[in-house]
């Protein structure tokens, strides 16, 4: 059985109203003497992620958040990097730390991102809270893995008892994105490079998330007709435009649902990470206003 029409899952709604409650948050925030602040540090002059990174500075300012962007240039050592971030997590008046990747080939963001206070990891990458999400503890989840499941609940995808399958298991969106849906009462296949037959495990997924960053990697072959994609996918193309992992034009009527590339995951993720500051402000106020 075919389904005839697959729903666009658009993440652009859903960004909008993340910011618009963090743009209250924040306006509140600075009135009571707490002005949210997000730092961004950075060590590449790769230009996808200077694109990220505007985009990121944007809609913070945008959101009445200030945007710290801390530029160590791509020729900065680790201990460098550790420092800059030991600085960020001791200074009062930030709130949020970001660990921008790529980093130079001697610096590991694994290695690093214990530097970062696990109350300002807006964007989860410390292993406390990789293992606090891991244990099912309160701890910011890496942006684009909440990213994804704030879509799937936006969209009103059932999880609990269904079957889920995460194609890509990186430390910043595959585990955690299969974490968060163990969370949630699915049943989790994880596949990544070895996988052998990759379409023998995506098939009988009712929810496929794909994270892999290969331009093509889904095509009908892989997919249900009932399934609901979340693309997580980004891959710049010879012209200049953005494709997800999925192959569109090849499950476009196959499947119940996409998210498309851009405007799906992307937009949601970078607001969830303004969410996660204003959060984080939030809690230093009422710490020092008890
Ligand atoms: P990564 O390179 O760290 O991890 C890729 C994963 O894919 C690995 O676990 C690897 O084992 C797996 N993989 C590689 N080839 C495979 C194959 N043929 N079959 C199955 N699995 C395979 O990448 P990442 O940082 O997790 O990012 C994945 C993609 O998501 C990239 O395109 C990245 O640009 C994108 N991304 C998007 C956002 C967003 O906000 N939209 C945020 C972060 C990453």
């Amino acid at each position: 059985m075919t389904s005839t029409l697959t729903a666009v899952l658009d993440g652009t709604e859903l960004a909008r109203e993340i910011r618009t409650y963090a743009a209250a948050a924040a306006a509140e925030l600075t009135a009571s003497g707490t002005p949210p602040r997000l730092a961004v540090v950075v060590a590449t002059d790769d230009e996808s992620s200077a694109w990220y990174v505007r985009s990121i500075a944007g809609a913070a300012a945008r959101t009445g958040i200030r945007c710290e962007i801390v530029d160590l240039g791509p020729d900065v050592g680790p201990e460098r990097i550790r420092a800059a971030l030991r600085t960020l997590s001791a200074d009062a008046a930030v709130h949020g730390i970001v660990l921008q990747t790529p980093l130079p080939p001697d610096a590991s963001s694994e290695d690093l991102a214990d530097a970062i206070d696990p109350d300002k990891d807006v964007d989860g990458a410390n292993p406390l809270s990789l293992g606090r999400l891991a244990a099912g503890l309160p701890a910011f989840a890496p942006a684009t893995a909440a990213a994804v499941l704030a879509l799937l609940d936006h969209h009103g995808i059932p999880l609990s008892g269904r079957k889920a399958t995460v194609v890509g298991r990186s430390t910043v969106v595959g585990k955690p994105a299969a974490q968060l849906l163990l969370q949630r009462d699915a049943t989790v296949t994880i596949c990544h490079r070895h996988t052998k037959d990759l379409a023998e495990l995506t098939r009988p997924a009712e929810v496929l998330v794909v994270a892999v960053g290969r331009a093509g990697l889904i095509t009908a072959e892989h997919v249900a007709p009932d399934a609901v994609v979340i693309d997580v996918g980004t891959n710049p193309t010879p012209d200049g435009a953005l494709v997800g992992d999925v192959d569109e034009a090849s499950v476009a009527g196959r499947v119940a649902g996409l998210t498309p590339v851009p405007g799906g995951v992307g937009p949601v993720t970078t607001a969830l990470l303004l969410e996660h500051t204003v959060r984080s402000a939030a809690r230093t106020r009422a710490e020092e206003n008890p």
